[in-house]
């Protein structure tokens, strides 16, 4: 290819993504990620990796508008790993924040700290109100998600501060996310019983006070959403002052406008607000009637927290109400959502953890692109002894890339690609294969009583113990702290005996410089490998094995 038709190729591509930008922003979101994704994939075979950032970024934010957070959380992190490998500090912080809010509606709680940290300490280095605005108010979002109110505050009210130098659009949003956070707080002491305490009243008063301001501004900006919402806010919060009537006029202008707009979730909103204030108000009865009517509705369109909440709300209203067995259904479905939730969380977790080691592969990957770019113009320059040293390094990054330091076993990455691999395998032709799980008993034990050096060289000892007892064909790998992985070609029960061999010949050996003589014992969790089986579900399965392995007493071998 030359020159020419490169650059030519790259215009064509930054036209597409300026098209991208448009649809998102007439809200086309479905057209607007298709189009963003396909000229990300483009970049990347072309091997440019400012447009890919971009697109991948433009990408995410639309994946967040259609509720896909997954996706975009995945989607930010490859921008993420692009911008700072190209050390675009600005944008990576802006990435940062956004796909805190993505993990954030997934209920990654920390996760999103940990982003936003980041951000925010960029920001402050940067010097750049703007990001560090945006870096603060999320934060202050997250901890009013996670109940720590004081905190929340303090940090919106940081950027309430920041904002003066901002637009209006900035302003607005944080006066009404301080009147939103007011409400939940304030919501949160009456459920509580701390309606009657001082800090009730102050947590009502100031939020009316967030919440008139943000009003007022929408109303000058004659922004119908930005209208609709602070209406609501406002109502809610002139509920717990006591003042219904004026709570329901302003409640009944943002339905209006909602729906007027088609703005469904927020209608869906004020509905919440309507009933929340008949309970609030003392009419329970009225309140679980309004509740139980708009919950198919909630059921199909709203956030499972909301949901929870709602369903906790009436429990807690017939019980009230003396209504004991009905208390008890809501319960239960409150219970039984709140497991689900945890179990997404767990799942996404895990998930999230294979995606993130494939990406250090990405940045892996721009590092050798680049020496070999080097590589190309040594040879032009036929300079024999600086080519061979580029070769050298470039071999090592490979070789780095596959191997874990302290054993010189292969690593996850490895481990992960290779399993891959071994399933699409699996695909065409059936045959046995099976991985286990291999952690060791108490390792921080032996870590605090003999020092982690100790511990170190006791992980090394421990894999030359078993790389000993397999063959080539198998795969030993170091899969993250006191923790293996064994993929074989054998049949189950080959495996597990294989697995009950390597598990006795630990624990009839000591280990230590031998001084110390240190009994080791490790749980092994086995599992065989299954057609229609993803890289997830088989470690899952390891997992659950090797769990059961550790909840019966350890020093065993589980399978399942
Ligand atoms: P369990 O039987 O439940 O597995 O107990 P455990 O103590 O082994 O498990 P836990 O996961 O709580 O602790 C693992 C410890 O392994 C914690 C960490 O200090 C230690 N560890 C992880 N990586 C290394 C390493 O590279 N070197 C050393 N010395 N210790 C490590
Ligand atoms: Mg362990
Ligand atoms: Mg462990």
């Amino acid at each position: 290819m030359t020159r020419h038709s490169a650059s030519q190729q790259e215009q064509q591509l930054r036209q597409l993504l300026d098209q991208a930008e448009q649809l998102r922003l007439s809200g086309n979101y479905r057209q607007g990620s298709t189009l963003a994704g396909q000229v990300a994939e483009q970049a990347k075979a072309l091997n440019l990796p400012l447009l890919e950032a971009q697109a991948r970024q433009l990408l995410a934010a639309q994946l967040i508008r259609l509720g896909q957070y997954q996706t975009a959380v995945t989607s930010f992190s490859q921008a993420i790993t692009l911008w700072s490998h190209c050390h675009v500090e600005d944008r990576l912080a802006e990435t940062l924040t956004q796909q805190a809010f993505a993990y954030m509606e997934l209920g990654l709680y920390e996760e999103a700290m940990q982003g936003l940290a980041q951000s925010m300490e960029i920001a402050r280095r940067l010097d750049d109100p703007y990001l560090l605005f945006w870096a603060q108010n999320r934060i202050g979002i997250v901890h009013e998600q996670l109940g720590n109110f004081d905190k929340s505050i303090a940090f919106l009210l940081r950027a309430l501060s920041l904002s003066e130098r901002l637009g209006a659009e900035e302003r607005f949003c944080i006066l009404n996310n301080l009147a939103s956070t007011s409400a939940t707080h304030a919501r949160y002491l009456w459920n509580e019983h701390q309606q009657d305490s001082e800090l009730f009243t102050d947590v009502v008063n100031q939020g009316l006070v967030h919440a008139r301001r943000a009003l007022q501004l929408a109303q000058e900006a004659n922004h119908p959403y930005r209208q609709a919402i602070s209406l609501a806010n406002y109502a809610m919060l002139g509920v717990f002052n006591g003042d219904l009537t004026h709570a329901r006029m302003l409640l009944d202008q943002s339905t209006a406008l909602a729906a007027q707009h088609g703005y469904q979730a927020l209608v869906h909103d004020a509905e919440v607000i309507q009933a929340r204030a008949h309970l609030y108000s003392g009419d329970t009865a009225l309140a679980v009637a309004h509740f139980e009517q708009l919950l198919p509705a909630l059921i199909e369109h709203a956030e499972r927290p909301v949901l929870l909440n709602i369903y906790r709300e009436i429990s807690e209203a017939y019980e009230s109400m003396q209504q004991p067995l009905k208390a008890l259904e809501y319960y239960k479905y409150y219970h039984q959502l709140e497991r689900e939730q945890r179990s997404v969380i767990a799942n996404t977790r895990a998930q999230f953890m294979t995606d993130m080691t494939e990406l250090s592969e990405i940045r892996l990957n721009a590092e050798r692109a680049h020496l070999e770019a080097e590589l190309e113009r040594l040879r032009m320059q036929e300079s024999e002894a600086e080519k061979q040293a580029l070769l050298r390094t470039i071999d090592e990054l490979a070789r780095q890339a596959n191997e874990d330091e302290l054993t010189g076993l292969k690593n996850r990455r490895f481990a992960n690609h290779h399993l891959r691999q071994r399933l699409q395998q699996l695909q065409s032709e059936p045959d046995a294969a099976c991985l286990a799980l291999l952690d060791l008993d108490w390792f921080k034990q032996i870590n605090d009583q003999h020092g982690h050096p100790v511990g170190d060289q006791v992980l090394r000892q421990v894999a030359q113990t078993i790389s000993r007892q397999l063959d080539e064909q198998s795969l030993f790998a170091r899969f993250g702290g006191e923790e293996f992985v064994l993929l074989t070609d054998l049949p189950l029960s080959a495996m597990q005996a294989l697995c009950e061999q390597i598990r006795v010949s630990l624990h009839s050996q000591r280990f230590g410089s031998g001084r110390e003589a240190i009994p080791v014992t490790l749980s092994i969790g086995v599992t065989d490998l299954r057609q229609d089986d993803t890289l997830f579900s088989v470690l899952e399965r390891a997992d659950k094995a090797l769990y059961s392995a550790k909840a019966s007493g350890r020093n065993q071998v589980a399978s399942s």
